[in-house]
């Protein structure tokens, strides 16, 4: 004789250990699952309501649901249907995320996290973040630096920093100081400062990138802030993914050159930021063209890749940065630009950017989740 088929409970606690493979959550726990239904005969239909509609991963969730599922005494057949979540259950699901492991007075006293992101390497998303975070300290305001480029980490470089976090006695990790030529320093933290020079061989295991994610941002005495801007490893994965489960409240700006061909790439990245639900403020177009010593522009990496970009995405062009040789050299000699030479033109176009970013910064205090405004995500 055959067994009575399970509960609807019971199906539900199966389904529990199932995880949705991008999230890495239980998809009961974010609310993906939005019906269980069990006949008398033994035939059970799971809907479960996905992030985006072109979810590339329905086959996994298939495969996964059937087994769990159909391994139940009395479950003769499953059925797995899909649906796509609406933009309250996305801010929700956003909520969960954040709140189930925000560290609980970790960040606190931050402000705002803006977290500069690109589409691939070698836009200048390091140099913009060094010199937006300099821009926002000469006005007055308290900056961190978080370089979660662990791959690329480049700002204790283009800083100037060398010396190396202090332990404090309440075992926390004093972030090393980067000293403007004027305006208070910076408070900076990256894995370059633990790893020997030259040594970039880090080979990162997803459990372990994350873990250290959580202390940059739960172990290092950041202090209160304005703004704390974060330099994210370029294209999509897993700090990004990180920073939304650690960080809710996160903005991203996005940054690109002007080439039309580079747009796919740029766009995959905010994609990612808006399916993570986080606020894309808008976007900075670099190396917008080189002024030469006769006046004449040449557009070397082309033009309208910026406002394409926002355009697509629906939020401003914050600015365009001319390429200069001031910058590079100013970078690579670790020193601020924005600092040291403000008239300079990608100087000043950046500390228009920090204006603008500081115009649109929220002014309540972290954290909280800020939903609101998220559409439904492109699937890319
Ligand atoms: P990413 O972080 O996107 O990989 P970087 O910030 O490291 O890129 O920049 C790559 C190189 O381009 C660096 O040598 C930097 O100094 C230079 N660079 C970036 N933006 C500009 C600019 N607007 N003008 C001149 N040089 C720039």
């Amino acid at each position: 004789m055959s067994s009575s088929p399970p509960s609807r409970d019971q199906i539900v606690a199966t389904l529990t250990p199932i995880t949705d493979p991008e999230l890495r959550r239980s998809i009961v726990e974010l609310g993906m699952v939005r019906e269980v239904f069990v006949d008398d005969d033994g035939r059970v239909r799971v809907v479960l309501a996905l992030t985006t509609p072109g979810c590339p991963i329905r086959g996994h969730f298939e495969r996964e649901i059937g087994a769990a599922v159909g391994a139940l005494p009395g479950v003769e057949a499953v059925e797995v249907a899909f649906d796509v979540l609406n933009t309250a259950e996305l801010a929700e699901l956003g909520v969960r995320l954040g709140r189930a492991n925000l560290p609980a007075g970790a960040l606190a006293q931050v402000r705002t996290v803006l977290c500069v992101a690109s589409g691939k390497g070698g836009v200048g998303k390091s140099t913009l973040s060094a010199n937006l975070a300099g821009a926002l300290a000469l006005t007055g305001e308290r900056v961190g630096v978080l370089d979660a480029d662990v791959w690329g980490y480049s700002l204790p470089r283009m800083l100037g920093v060398s010396a190396r976090p202090e332990i404090t006695a309440g075992h926390k990790l004093r972030p090393p100081l980067a000293q403007l030529r004027v305006g208070p320093a910076l408070k900076v933290m990256s894995i370059g400062f633990f790893l020997k020079e030259g040594d970039q061989a880090v080979v990162w295991r997803g459990p372990m990138l994350h873990k250290t994610i959580q202390q940059f941002l739960e172990d290092v005495e950041w202090g209160e802030l304005d703004h704390l801007v974060v330099d994210l490893p370029p294209g999509t994965g897993d700090v990004a993914m990180s920073l939304a489960e650690f960080l809710p409240q996160a903005r991203f700006v996005l940054v690109t050159t002007p080439q039309l061909v580079a747009q796919r790439v740029a766009l995959r990245a905010a994609n990612m930021a808006l399916k993570l639900n986080h606020e894309v403020v808008g976007v900075v177009e670099n190396m917008s063209g080189y002024l030469d010593s006769d006046g004449r522009h040449h557009e070397i990496f082309g033009h309208g890749g910026g406002d394409a970009i926002a355009g697509e995405l629906d939020v401003p062009l914050l600015g365009r940065v001319p390429l200069t040789i001031a910058l590079r050299e100013h970078s690579d000699a670790g020193k601020l630009l924005v600092a040291e030479q403000p008239d300079d033109a990608a100087a000043s176009a950046i500390s228009d950017i920090a204006a603008r970013l500081r115009a649109l910064a929220p002014q309540r205090s972290l954290p909280m989740a800020d939903p609101i405004g998220v559409g439904l995500p492109m699937a890319s």
